[in-house]
């Protein structure tokens, strides 16, 4: 399986190789599993505020900016788009809430994929379309020693966010790499769509709700269930890239 997508992947982008020297991250579902609460926020702001939405929507928006998700929210409800002041004050009245909910634990088996990421002497580039202070803080802490302040490109950082290639061109430039020099990690369907639009050979762990059909049709090159199965097969996965 992981020699057929290496092979689908070249075919598409770059026949001259993948030669992997860094690894771009995700946050949210991939290091930390806060999607859960940041579904419950986002689901209970806009019933409150009479949007239409179920809470899967938000694992499907999950990667775009808070002015794209409520924007797309007040298409659906009243046919046009939201202002800036709207945004605002319903992405403040989100974050709030995600705040309060949030429990800041990390994803189960990220930082054994993190030890291996290390092990391969591969760079850590963290690329997340979120703006959540409380989290980005405490990687740090999490996750020490794996993440530097100049490899990290967030919410404020980004014009278009995912599901644009831009955050992971920025995340490339970052970590001075070719799109065939690195890996994407990525748990939602817009973010496999960004890292898959940037050319990066894009991993995907469905650590969701959603079906592994959705991350299919998004361009996933390869999908494990989670990232502690990502942490199991690492060496494998590696070894095949370099015996190529
Ligand atoms: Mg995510």
């Amino acid at each position: 399986m992981i020699s057929k997508a290496i092979k689908n992947y070249l075919a598409n982008i770059q026949p001259s190789g993948l030669h992997p020297k860094a690894v771009l991250f995700d946050m949210d579902g991939v290091l930390y599993d806060s999607m859960r609460f940041h579904a419950r926020a986002w689901y209970e702001t806009a019933t409150q505020r009479g949007l239409l939405s179920t809470p899967e929507d938000f694992y499907m928006f999950e990667g775009r900016t808070g002015a794209s998700t409520i924007n797309e929210l007040y298409l659906r409800t009243f046919n046009r788009e939201s202002s800036v002041d709207e945004q605002e004050e319903i992405y403040q009245q989100k974050a709030a809430l995600f705040t309060q909910y949030n429990d800041g634990i990390p994803m189960e088996g990220a930082a054994e994929v993190l030890e291996k990421v290390k092990t391969w002497k591969l760079d850590r580039v963290l690329v997340t379309g979120s703006g959540q202070k409380s989290l980005i803080d405490k990687l740090e802490t999490d996750y020490p020693g794996s993440f530097s302040r100049d490899k990290m490109i967030t919410g404020y950082d980004v014009k278009y966010g995912k599901p644009h290639p831009e955050p992971y061109l920025m995340g490339l430039e970052k970590a001075g790499v070719k799109h065939t020099e690195a890996i994407v990690i990525e748990n939602a369907p817009l973010g496999v769509e960004a890292g898959v639009a940037a050319g990066i050979f894009t991993i995907a762990v469905n650590t969701g709700p959603l079906p592994d059909q959705v991350l299919t049709n998004a361009g996933a090159n390869l999908i494990y269930p989670d990232m502690k199965s990502l942490a199991t097969d690492w060496d494998r996965l590696m070894t095949i890239i370099k015996n190529r």
